[in-house]
């Protein structure tokens, strides 16, 4: 199994350089790199080989994330919206394809994040919207060597799935093997019944795995029943990434965004802590 960190743990601000964070990573012992898949998108061709290379020559894997802005939100009311949206997966898709392919996931149906104003919203439309949009940003993925990853994420930012189950069902409306269902045990730990139910409902389309804690703590510092998840990832025989995502400092873009109000690394040393982290989930997940 192999295990990977998101560079934003590290980070204030989404658009930053990898470079040094594929030679953090590495010297730390994961296996994987998780990106920001905006970011790469937006980057040259030969900044996306030079990242591709250092990672190659670092023996480490890249993964790709991304909420897509609301401009870009392909279950919108708004054809054009949805157009853009549809638009901007594919560059995605082609951006990634460009580095050899890879799991590219995150908030891909709809805009993150997202609440309904209305008390009397009927989310079905939207699902439909996303489902047509998605079907066709998917062929791009098909082309590129890409799965396409839709993480649930819980009811406070986001409607169109909050469930293992619902993501299931959308997964399987959009009729691609490279579209697959993304958990993340942070939002599992608010929407699931129970974990190891959801990863074995999941079973051969669980595509990528978020791991952190329920406060969003490195794996080790909360009440996630990792055992359980251990088990359930060994029963469906689990081959994709598990990459945890812990955020800790407030400020910047990303504090707004993940919503940190407090700061959660008072005494501790990031590094060493992903360290730690990594040897948990190893002894935990193996
Ligand atoms: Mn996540």
């Amino acid at each position: 199994m192999k295990v990977g960190i998101f560079y934003a743990y590290w980070v204030h601000n989404w658009d930053v350089d990898f470079h040094p964070f594929v030679e953090k990573v590495s010297d730390l012992g994961f296996d994987v790199l998780e990106v920001n898949a905006g970011t790469v998108a937006n980057m040259t061709v030969e900044a996306r080989s030079a990242l591709k290379t250092h990672a190659d020559d670092r023996g480490l894997d890249l993964s790709y994330v991304v909420g897509l802005q609301h401009k870009y939100d392909i279950a919108s009311e708004n054809e054009s919206v949805r157009k853009n949206g549809i638009g901007f997966l594919k560059t995605i898709a082609e951006a990634v394809g460009d580095m050899g392919g890879g799991p590219v996931g995150g908030i891909l149906y709809g805009a993150w994040p997202e609440t309904p104003l209305d008390g009397d919203f009927d989310r079905r439309p939207s699902v439909e919207r996303s489902v047509v949009s998605m079907k066709e940003a998917i062929k791009s993925a098909e082309d590129n060597n890409v799965t396409f990853n839709m993480e649930v994420v819980n009811r406070f930012e986001q409607f169109i799935m909050n469930t293992c189950e619902e993501a299931i069902d959308y997964v399987k409306a959009v009729e691609s093997t490279n579209a697959k269902v993304m958990l993340d045990t942070f939002h599992m730990n608010i929407e699931e019944d129970f974990f190891g139910d959801a990863i074995l409902q999941a079973g051969d389309l669980l595509g990528h795995l978020h791991i952190g804690e329920n406060n969003r703590m490195p794996p080790g510092y909360g009440r996630i029943p990792w055992t359980e998840i251990g088990a359930a990832l060994r029963k469906i025989n689990y081959q994709g990434y598990v990459v945890m995502e812990p955020f800790l400092m407030p400020g910047g873009e990303v504090g707004r965004d993940i919503k940190v109000f407090r700061d959660l690394a008072i005494g501790m040393d990031l590094d060493e802590e992903a360290h730690k982290a990594l040897q948990f989930t190893r002894g935990v997940l193996k």
